[in-house]
């Protein structure tokens, strides 16, 4: 596996407090931009005690808690382990200590901005990543200790009672170590939330295509979304999972979510 590792120039030491959403999008005048950019997240070298969550739990290893002025492994752990941070990016158990959230000071200019954790269950030892370490395996060739993922990769998937019971085996107490439980209501809002963001994202991706096309802003949403016809979907169970489907005819263009592997694939007709 390739392995080495790369040194970035030393950087001024960091402000030391925890960025607000709104710093964190950079939406703040140039003037806070420089302190912005020296705010680093906490550091933890790899496979170190994660004192981040002290106390009367057993011992998290830190993994992928980078920093500007550090050096770090790169390479490519491959697509299995990319896709697996992105699974416990999104349904991991948080270990409930919050202490604010951070953004990527590896970027030259807009950070990823991180909150969350990623608790990995390992055989005896469990792993904590900030989430901000999906982000620094797709866009800074960090390389995660090769222990961490191959504990990542055959953990079982987050949040079942199975990643549970693993991380019961390794001493997490099971009133500590559990499920949250959300209630039906909110967890229709959240879904809600989650497809009308996903929609505004390709509205706003039609909007930007309209103004590349017409030199200007449409007057109203409803000419940006003309640009594609509005195609049914087709949901295909395939045993336990389902594959998704839409075919624009007009312009020849047919997407397919597959199952598993859950990858989008295109395929378009003769031009
Ligand atoms: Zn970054």
């Amino acid at each position: 596996m390739n392995r080495d590792t790369r040194h970035n120039k030393a950087m001024d030491s960091t402000l030391g407090r925890p960025l607000s959403r709104q710093a964190a999008r950079g939406s703040l005048p140039n003037r806070r931009r420089s302190a912005i950019a020296r705010t680093a997240l906490t550091y933890f070298s790899d496979l170190s005690p994660c004192t981040y969550f002290a106390g009367r739990h057993p011992v998290l290893l830190a993994v992928g808690w980078l920093q500007r002025d550090r050096e770090y492994p790169v390479g490519n752990p491959g697509p299995h382990v990319y896709e697996r941070l992105k699974e416990y990016q999104n349904r991991s158990w948080q270990p409930g200590v919050f202490l604010g959230g951070h953004v990527c000071d590896l970027c030259t200019y807009e950070g990823f901005y991180s909150h969350k954790n990623i608790v990995v269950p390992g055989r005896d030892v469990t792993y904590v990543a900030p989430e901000g370490i999906v982000h620094y395996v797709g866009c800074h060739q960090y390389l995660p200790p090769l222990e961490f993922s191959k504990a990542l990769v055959s953990a079982p998937p987050a949040g079942s009672p199975e990643y549970f019971a693993v991380l019961h085996a390794n001493g997490w107490s099971p009133a500590v170590a559990r499920a949250s439980v959300v209630d039906p209501k909110w967890r229709r809002r959240f879904q809600v939330e989650a497809i009308l963001k996903a929609r505004g994202e390709a509205i706003a991706a039609n909007i930007e295509a309209f103004r590349e096309t017409h030199g200007a802003l449409p007057a109203e949403v409803a000419d940006a979304v003309d640009l594609v016809e509005d195609v049914p979907w087709q949901l295909k169970a395939e045993g336990s999972e389902y594959r998704l489907t839409a075919c624009s005819t007009i312009d020849g263009v047919r997407v397919s979510r597959s199952p598993g592997r859950r990858m989008w694939s295109s395929s378009y007709d003769a031009a």
